[in-house]
C-alpha cells in the first residue's frame, strides 16, 4: 500500500464520498425510502430526519440518482435502519479505475531502477469518466498508447501493452523539476560512459544521492498531499 493510499484508506469521509453505490441499489434503496416516507409529504419528511436534507435532494434520492453522494445515501440509510440494505446492496464491483497523469500531482510518485526514472499514478475506483483526483485533476481511464481502460492490475506501465502510463515526455512538457531530471540525465549519461571514464565509486554514489533525491521529492509530496486533503 502506498503512503497516499494509506492515507485513502484512514480517512473514512474520504473514503465514503469515492465508494461506488450501483444504479441499481440506488434504485432499490430509493425505493425503500418512498416507502417508509408513506403519506408524508416530502418536505415534511426531509426535515423530520435532521440531515440538512432538502426536499429536492430527497426527491432525486428516491429516484435512484446518480449525483448524490454515496456518503449521504449512507447517512440516510443510518438514520432510517436502512444500512445493512445498503451494504448489501453495494456489493457490486466498481466499474473503471482512472489516474491522475499529471507528475506534478502529489498523487503521482516517482520511482526509479538502475536504468530508468518512471512515474507511479496512484489508482482510484470512480463510478464514471468523470473522476478526480483528491487535488481535483480529472482522472483517465484509459491507457495513452493502446487506449485499454486502466485496471486494478496496471502498475506505473499499462497492464495490456506494458507502455508507461505517464512517460518521460509528459513529464518534460510539464511543470515538473527541471533540476531533478537534469540530475537524473547526468546520472544516466555517467553510467553510460561508466565502463570507459568513471570510476564505480563515483558512479555508487551518484546512484545513492539520486536514490535520497527520489526519496526526497516523494515525502514532499506526501505532505502536500495531505495538508490539501486535510479535512475532507
Ligand atoms: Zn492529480
Ligand atoms: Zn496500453
Amino acid at each position: 500500500m502506498s503512503r497516499i493510499e494509506e492515507y485513502i484508506s484512514n480517512n473514512s469521509a474520504f473514503v465514503a464520498s469515492q465508494s461506488t453505490i450501483s444504479l441499481a441499489a440506488r434504485q432499490k434503496f430509493g425505493l425503500d425510502v418512498r416507502a417508509k416516507r408513506g403519506d408524508c409529504g416530502q418536505s415534511e419528511f426531509a426535515k423530520s430526519l435532521h440531515l440538512s436534507l432538502s426536499q429536492g435532494t430527497l426527491s432525486k434520492i428516491e429516484s435512484g440518482d446518480q449525483s448524490i453522494s454515496a456518503a449521504k445515501l449512507r447517512a440516510l440509510a443510518k438514520k432510517l435502519d436502512f444500512q445493512m440494505d445498503l451494504k448489501l446492496a453495494s456489493v457490486d464491483p466498481p466499474s473503471r479505475c482512472g489516474c491522475c497523469e499529471n507528475p506534478d500531482c502529489h498523487t503521482v510518485s516517482i520511482g526509479c531502477d538502475n536504468t530508468n526514472l518512471f512515474f507511479v499514478p496512484t489508482k482510484y475506483r470512480i463510478e464514471s469518466v468523470r473522476g478526480k483526483c483528491p487535488v481535483g485533476h480529472p482522472l483517465n481511464t484509459k491507457c495513452k498508447s493502446c487506449g485499454s481502460p486502466i485496471d486494478e492490475n496496471s502498475t506505473h506501465l499499462c497492464s495490456s501493452c506494458g507502455q508507461p502510463l505517464i512517460d518521460l515526455d509528459v513529464v518534460r512538457a510539464s511543470l515538473f523539476s527541471a533540476v531533478f531530471l537534469a540530475d537524473f540525465e547526468r546520472l544516466k549519461a555517467s553510467k553510460a560512459s561508466s565502463l570507459l571514464t568513471q570510476p564505480s565509486e563515483d558512479l555508487r554514489r551518484r546512484v545513492k544521492e539520486f536514490a535520497a533525491e527520489v526519496g526526497k521529492e516523494n515525502e514532499k509530496r506526501d505532505q502536500l498531499l495531505s495538508r490539501l486533503t486535510r479535512g475532507l
